[in-house]
């Protein structure tokens, strides 16, 4: 069953989604979040918009199939050209409208996710097969990148190892507003790609660093889930580190994956289940990731 769920989860990562997903009943809905940011969702990665008198620049852009979908979404908030494309990470669900958007938009993104869809990828077992040279990120950055535009610095910021090892976080520095990426899944356990150098304790790093950083009342837009702030963003910090720890234990002390089942262990977490990562796949994920040498 397990194997089951993150098969399918994985395909919904990949750009194969495409042949399994019916997008044409998808719609694309766009939220006001604060300042010239709005964000859209449809299926796959939320993604943060800013749009005001300088252009357009859009965080993740989903599937290819919806990226017509998601242009129209744009222009009932702007006619401006959308000119900057800044992807979180790698996978298919943040990246899929690539190609689309980088016929007319500079594509950014940390030096780790280039690399990772120009050479392909494997997770869980299956394959991503390479990206079109035209979905590829033009401009890298290894640390952090700031893009100065309609009256805001807008900083994408790397931190190392969480959800995988190219994820940013995205700053609308005057709007107070941050665009986690997949280091926040909103009231959902998250995906950690463990084969392509995520880990969970780069992700509680990467959510408390952030945390320290924002104020009270900023606006938190998570890679997938419902707008959320900074309230939202401790629950996930904490849940992550409650579940990690009992993994950690269970690890030290010879616990298989199969007794925590068993002992229900995330019971704590039950509603945190409903999302794509269900308790018994986020119990494997952990343990494969903290069992590591
Ligand atoms: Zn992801």
């Amino acid at each position: 069953m397990k194997r089951i769920a993150g098969f399918i989860f994985v395909l919904a990562l990949a750009a194969t989604a495409q042949a399994q997903q019916d997008f044409s009943k998808v719609e694309v809905t766009v939220t006001k979040v604060a300042g010239p940011v709005s964000m859209l969702q449809g299926a796959g990665g939320n993604i943060g918009v800013s749009a005001g008198d300088d252009g357009v620049l859009i965080v993740d852009d989903q599937y290819a199939p919806l990226a017509p979908k998601i242009k129209a979404a744009i222009r009932t908030i702007t006619d401006k050209p959308i000119r900057l494309v800044v992807n979180t990470h790698y996978h298919g669900d943040h990246t899929g409208g690539n190609e689309f958007f980088g016929s007319e938009a500079t594509i950014i993104a940390q030096e780790n996710v280039r690399k990772r869809l120009a050479s392909g990828s494997t997770a869980l077992g299956n394959s991503v097969p390479p990206a079109a040279h035209g979905a590829l990120p033009i401009v890298t950055f290894e640390n952090s990148v700031s893009i100065h535009l309609n009256g805001e610095e807008v900083r994408a910021v790397f931190f190392p190892h969480g959800h995988t090892d190219g994820d940013c976080v995205i700053f609308f520095t005057k709007s107070n507003v941050v665009h986690m990426g997949d280091d926040f899944f909103n009231g959902m356990f998250p995906f950690i790609d463990v084969d392509n150098g995520g880990s969970v304790m780069g992700m509680i790093a990467a959510d408390d660093k952030v945390l320290s950083t924002l104020r009270d009342d900023a606006k938190v837009i998570p890679g997938h889930g419902a707008l959320s702030d900074k309230a939202g963003l401790a629950a996930f910090s904490k849940m992550l580190k409650g579940t990690s720890a009992i993994v950690a234990k269970a690890v030290k002390e010879g616990t298989t994956p199969a007794q925590l089942k068993a002992q229900k262990a995330f019971a704590e977490w039950d509603s945190w289940g409903q999302g794509f990562v269900k308790a018994d796949f986020f119990i494997d994920m952990l343990y494969a990731d903290l069992s590591r040498k």
